[in-house]
């Protein structure tokens, strides 16, 4: 009889399996060698059977590093999923600029040149009503600088209604007062006036901050001046209007019409829009500045700029952002009904076939926390049984759904059609 341990792959054998071609790239050869190698060890001792080295393997490597997952959760932009897909364009971007780039370098003089000029001349034309226009790491970020610069000392007035909690506990009026401003609160929760912000107004102002509330609503016995009116009564008092858009909408989104954009904003009347990249714009994370000349200039010339700034890649991926016109996010937002329907239906119909039991369904997603609180757009979802829940965030690629009255629904608004193979695959696994 010959030696079991005789059966036992050979390691090149083992790492040739295409299942290893993902943690090669990601960990490397000699990580990966590593954890075939211990695989191959426990074959030889008995304790695996040698055909189950490469699963063994497979099995053990790190799971450290971030992974593809399938968002079928029906919420377009999902913070703990990373937020906005970036587009191809920005995909390749992201690798052109990863090597040496002219991210600082002006070729035609062979000067140095504005830092990510490309990317900042992108974003100043799609909001021609921003003099000018700056990029930091995040939207927090953008605050913050606003905050060092314009209001370390003094008072920056906000209304009662608008003391957001952004997510995971961070709030925006720790945030600023962490910077040595002082929070000047205005109005109620439910009702703040014109009035109460010029009561407010003093030669302590740093300037008037306008939140909007991204990530929840106030309803019922509600008010609450809207931009250009506080704009008009901060130009009379001579004190900047600060404006946080959130979620990143550059232009009006005729789906969205409650959602804010900068250019509406500028045109109303801020001093200053502050927004997320990474949200409805569907782009890297960062934190966009538009508006008044001086005051951007201010802000980039301020020392902790340079602390905020952003690297090389996150330039590239929002540079080519702003010059495509499809990004994933927007593809999800716009995503028709009836081709949800279609594809839902397809995918039930195979995994029927397969002998799964899955059904089409109508179902409702939802923007995020990145905007558009309350608005939930008709989608189209595979439902499937809901102890799938958890073997389908195992699979690969992992697949998030949404567990809603006693099934597992996998919604399609945001995946990508061209995942719905993937999606398929891993719902079949996971049943296995
Ligand atoms: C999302 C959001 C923020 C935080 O933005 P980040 O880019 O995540 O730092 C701040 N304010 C509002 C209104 C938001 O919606």
């Amino acid at each position: 009889m010959t030696d079991p341990r005789r059966l036992i792959p050979r390691t090149d054998t083992v790492l040739a399996d295409p299942r290893f071609s993902q943690a090669l790239l990601r960990l490397g050869h000699d990580r990966v060698k590593a954890v075939v190698n211990e695989a191959q060890r426990l074959a030889r001792e008995g304790t695996i059977a040698p055909g189950e080295v490469a699963e063994a393997a497979l099995a053990s490597l790190p799971a450290d590093g971030p992974r593809r997952v399938l968002n079928a959760t029906g919420v377009i932009l999902h913070t703990n999923l990373g937020r906005a897909r970036l587009s191809r364009a920005a995909v390749e971007a992201v690798a052109t600029a990863a090597g040496n780039t002219d991210i600082e370098l002006d070729l035609a003089t062979g000067r140095r040149g504005r830092r990510g000029r490309a990317a900042m001349a992108a974003l100043a034309a799609a909001v021609p009503a921003a003099q000018a226009v700056h990029v930091v790491n995040n939207n927090a970020a953008a605050l913050v600088l606003a905050a060092t610069a314009l209001a370390a000392g003094r008072e920056i007035i906000i209304s009662r209604g608008e003391l957001v909690e952004i997510g995971d506990g961070f709030r925006l009026p720790e945030l600023l007062t962490s910077t040595g401003a002082r929070l000047r609160e205005v109005g109620t929760t439910n009702r703040t006036t014109a009035d109460d912000y010029a009561a407010a107004i003093g030669p302590d102002t740093g300037f008037v901050l306008k939140v909007h509330p991204s990530n929840y609503r106030i309803e019922g016995f509600t008010r609450t001046p809207g931009v250009g009116e506080l704009a008009a009564l901060c130009a009379r008092q001579d004190v900047p209007l600060v404006a946080d858009a959130g979620s990143g909408l550059l232009r009006p989104e005729p789906l969205l019409p409650d959602e804010p954009d900068a250019a509406t904003w500028l045109a109303r009347g801020a001093d200053l829009v502050t927004a997320s990249g990474d949200k409805l714009l569907g782009g890297p994370q960062c934190g966009l500045l538009l508006g008044r000349a001086d005051l951007v200039e201010r802000l980039r010339r301020h020392p902790l700029a340079r602390a905020l700034r952003v690297d090389k890649l996150t330039l590239a991926a929002l540079e080519a952002t702003l010059g495509t016109t499809g990004t994933p996010t927007s593809a999800a937002l716009h995503a028709d009904p009836a081709g949800l329907r279609l594809r839902a239906e397809t995918l039930a119909d195979r995994l029927t076939r397969a002998g799964v039991a899955a059904q089409a369904v109508a179902s409702a997603a939802t923007v995020g926390g990145g905007g558009a609180p309350g608005v939930t757009l008709p989608s189209a979802a595979v439902a499937v049984d809901v102890t799938l829940a958890e073997p389908l965030r195992l699979a690969e690629p992992p697949v998030l759904a949404r567990v809603e009255r006693g099934r597992c629904l996998l919604d399609l608004r945001a995946v990508a059609a061209e995942d719905d193979e993937d999606l398929y695959n891993a719902v079949v696994t996971a049943c296995k």
